[in-house]
C-alpha cells in the first residue's frame, strides 16, 4: 500500500474539540509525529509508533514524516490548535519544497479548532469585527517586522490575537507589544489573557489595555486585544460588526 502524510490539529485541549476526521485520521496512522506534548495526548495502542521530538525540530519531523510516508507507512503529523496556524502544516511543504522526486505524495492537512477561536468563545464574541493573528515570536523573523505588523494592525483598527505571547528565553518582547499598543490605541481598548483554554488549568482574565502587565502572558497564553468597538455586554464581551 502506498504511503500517506495527514497533517491534523487536535484543537486546544479538550478531547471534544477533536473532529471526528480527525480521529479518524488518527486511529488508521502507523506513526504518529509531534511536539512531546502533544504526542502525550495520544493513546499508545498495538501497531502504532509514536516519535515525539522537541519543540526547535519542526523541520527535521517534516522530513521524517515524509521519508516515513515515501517508505508507505500512514504517517500523522500532529499540532495543536489547528495545523495550519503557526504550526506543522507549513513546515512539512517547507520540506516538501526540498524534496521535488517526493512532490506526488498523498498529503492531506485536517482543519482543527484554533486556540483564537476556543478563546474568543469563552469571551463571547471578541473577534466579531475584522481581525488579525500575530505571532509574537521572533524565532523565524525579526522583531521590528512583529512590531511594525502590530503599529500597522493597531491603526488600521483590528482586533487581534497575539500567538507565542511570551517565553522565559524572550520575557521582554511582550512588554514591548504592549507599548506599541499603548501607543497607537488612543482610545481604551480590552485585552483577553485566555490561558489553556479548555483544559483544566484554563484562566480567562479580561484587563483594560492601560492594566495589562506583562507577566499576565506566558506560552500557554493566547491574548486576545479588542478593537475601538470591542465592549462589555453582561458577563460577555464582543466587537461589534459595525464600525464606531
Ligand atoms: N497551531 C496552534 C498554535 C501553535 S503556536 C493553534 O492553532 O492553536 C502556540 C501558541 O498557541 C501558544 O503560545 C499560545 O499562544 C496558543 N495556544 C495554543 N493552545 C492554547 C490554549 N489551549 N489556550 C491558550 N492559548 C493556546
Amino acid at each position: 500500500m502506498s504511503g500517506s502524510v495527514v497533517i491534523v490539529g487536535i484543537g486546544p485541549g479538550d478531547e471534544a474539540l477533536i473532529t471526528p476526521e480527525v480521529s479518524a485520521a488518527l486511529a488508521a496512522a502507523t506513526d504518529i509525529l509531534g511536539y512531546i506534548p502533544y504526542i502525550a495526548r495520544i493513546a499508545p495502542r498495538e501497531g502504532l509508533a509514536l516519535h515525539a521530538s522537541d519543540n526547535r525540530q519542526e523541520i527535521d519531523r517534516a522530513g521524517h514524516a515524509l521519508s516515513l510516508a515515501a517508505a508507505g507507512r500512514q504517517v500523522v503529523v500532529v499540532s495543536s490548535g489547528d495545523p495550519g496556524v503557526f504550526a506543522m502544516a507549513a513546515a512539512v511543504f517547507e520540506a516538501l519544497e526540498r524534496a521535488p522526486e517526493l512532490h506526488g505524495l498523498d498529503i492531506r492537512v485536517l482543519p482543527g479548532v484554533t486556540a483564537m477561536l476556543a478563546a474568543a468563545a469563552r469571551a463571547g464574541a471578541p473577534l466579531g469585527c475584522d481581525f488579525c493573528a500575530i505571532n509574537l515570536s521572533d524565532n523565524l523573523k525579526p522583531w521590528p517586522l512583529v512590531e511594525t505588523r502590530l503599529r500597522l494592525a493597531a491603526q488600521a483598527d483590528f482586533a487581534m490575537a497575539l500567538y507565542n505571547p511570551r517565553s522565559a528565553s524572550r520575557p521582554h518582547q511582550f512588554a514591548r507589544a504592549l507599548e506599541v499598543l499603548r501607543e497607537v490605541c488612543s482610545g481604551p481598548r480590552l485585552v483577553i489573557f485566555a490561558r489553556a483554554v479548555t483544559t483544566p488549568n484554563e484562566r480567562i482574565e479580561t484587563v483594560a489595555l492601560a492594566d495589562a502587565r506583562p507577566d499576565m502572558a506566558d506560552m500557554r497564553t493566547v491574548v486576545l486585544v479588542g478593537n475601538s468597538t470591542t465592549r462589555r455586554v453582561g458577563r460577555h464581551i464582543y466587537s461589534s460588526r459595525r464600525t464606531g
